[in-house]
């Protein structure tokens, strides 16, 4: 293995740190993170901002707020490295979304400790990557490691209602450039009793999208034909029938040849499967229809994702009394574009296959998908740090949400997502979910593959301090 020299001197760094205190100032900085209300709208990240900010100051990093709005707060922390290289960006963000208390086991903003969780809204998304990230930080600078490239920590606003007013603003209006970015996205997950690591590579481009059935109102007691209800319902059922893009992406024939089958001499009939594959835009719809209707079939709805443009219907507006037919109805699309997809073919796909002059479509929003290569060297080192910590299956996947990377990938830094933690379905079920919550042990795992991503990808071997 390439670097195992230096991913040895990596693993005796971290295995020196005393964790027990560490873990302890960690997950203190995380419950007062959680007991900052910042449930986006309206977000008000000031004070979470100014709390990190104070962190970081305690112990001599430099940090600085930048708001897009009142209230609307961003904050940024630098560690200089001593090279002129392009720094790394470790990014996550302060706002949470809305909580019930009603359905929760203990106040969402509480951050109770119960059972190894500390438990709170933002626990895993994404205050918990955030203190993971702001004091893996601080322990280089601490430990007097004087790293080669610079590291930038990044915790903005607005991250759940779009990143108008955090990542945005931050990439568009300060001078942001990097080595690549980690930020939430994928994670490591726990398979039955298999730990795989899967972080992600790109995402999804989001279409939200208005259809409007325009009709002719009326008496409920004579019914006919210009109901603007029925043509909506046709439309939509038109719709939900026909097949709007399945395919294996380029991105995921990649990832998977070079980290699942690569070396494997028992594998080597699938990589030139793979290889074949490659070179057939057709082959790659047909293994894409072919996963996606085997996964949904299997009710693994994440993974039929991963191959499919998919749509969720999620707003629908019609009608005011009981026996008027009214005059227009409306239903708003959650479209997931797969990358080599154009999201304007495909709303003149669905417009051919309504074929109604009374049905319009609208764009509400929408977003490019966006990915960076699964096979860089960042990606390479990401694999070996994590390995250096606890050896598993490493395997970049493509992520069905969008996440702030998209606003760094568009100014051609490259993007991964990676929450440096084990979750089990369960733990991911509670993300934007009820009860919320992250292990201790999850936290102690995210500290240290966190220090050992910093150190390989920031130092050289001979910048690492000897024991
Ligand atoms: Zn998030």
């Amino acid at each position: 293995m390439r670097n195992s020299r230096k991913l040895q001197k990596i693993k005796e760094i971290v295995n020196s740190v005393r964790w027990h205190e560490v873990k302890e100032e960690a997950i203190e900085l995380l419950r007062k993170l959680i007991r900052i209300d910042t449930t986006n709208p309206p977000g008000n990240e000031r004070e979470a901002a100014e709390l990190l900010s104070k962190y970081f100051s305690e112990y001599g990093v430099e940090s600085q707020i930048v708001e897009s709005e009142p209230q609307r707060s961003s904050v940024i922390a630098n560690l200089k490295g001593k090279k002129d290289l392009k720094p790394l960006i470790l990014l996550s963000h302060l706002d949470v979304v809305p909580a019930n208390p009603s359905e929760w086991r203990f106040p969402p903003f509480s951050g109770e400790i119960k059972d190894g969780y500390i438990w709170g809204r933002g626990a895993i998304d994404c205050k918990g990557l955030a203190v993971v990230e702001a004091v893996a930080m601080n322990l280089i600078k601490r430990a007097g490691i004087k790293p080669d490239r610079g590291i930038k920590f990044i915790s903005v606003a607005d991250e759940e209602m779009g990143g108008e007013k955090g990542a945005k603003y931050v990439v568009e209006n300060l001078d942001i450039d990097g080595f690549g970015v980690l930020n939430e996205g994928g994670t490591g997950v726990v398979l039955g009793n298999r730990k795989i690591y899967m972080p992600c590579f790109g995402e999804k481009g989001p279409l939200w999208l208005r259809i409007k059935a325009k009709g002719k109102p009326g008496h409920a007691s004579m019914p006919h034909k210009d109901n603007p209800n029925l043509i909506l319902i046709q439309a939509l059922y038109k719709i939900l029938k026909s097949d709007l893009g399945r395919k294996l992406s380029d991105g995921f024939i990649r990832s998977a040849k070079f980290y699942l089958i690569d070396n494997k001499k028992s594998l080597s009939g699938l990589k030139i499967f793979f290889s074949l594959v490659e070179k057939s835009d057709f082959a790659k719809e047909i293994l894409g229809k072919a996963l996606s209707s085997l996964f949904y079939m299997l009710n693994k709805n994440k993974l039929s994702a991963m191959f499919s443009n998919t749509l969720s219907v999620t707003i629908m507006k019609s009608g005011y009394k009981e026996n008027v037919i009214p005059e227009e109805a409306d239903a708003v699309l959650d479209i997931r574009i797969l990358p080599g997809y154009d999201h304007d073919e495909l709303i003149e796909k669905m417009r051919k296959i309504v074929d109604d002059p009374r049905v319009s479509f609208e764009i509400i929003s929408v977003y490019e998908p966006s990915q960076s290569d699964p096979v860089s060297d960042f990606m390479m080192m990401l694999k070996e740090a994590t390995s250096a910590v606890f050896p598993s299956t490493f395997f970049p996947i493509l992520a069905t949400g969008f996440t702030d990377s998209r606003f760094f990938r568009k100014k051609g830094i490259p993007a991964y997502g990676f929450l440096p933690f084990f979750l089990t379905d369960e733990d991911l079920s509670t993300m934007h979910g009820i009860d919320e919550r992250i292990s201790i042990e999850n936290i102690e795992l995210g500290l240290k593959l966190m220090l050992a991503i910093i150190l390989h990808i920031c130092t050289e071997e001979n910048s690492l301090p000897g024991l």
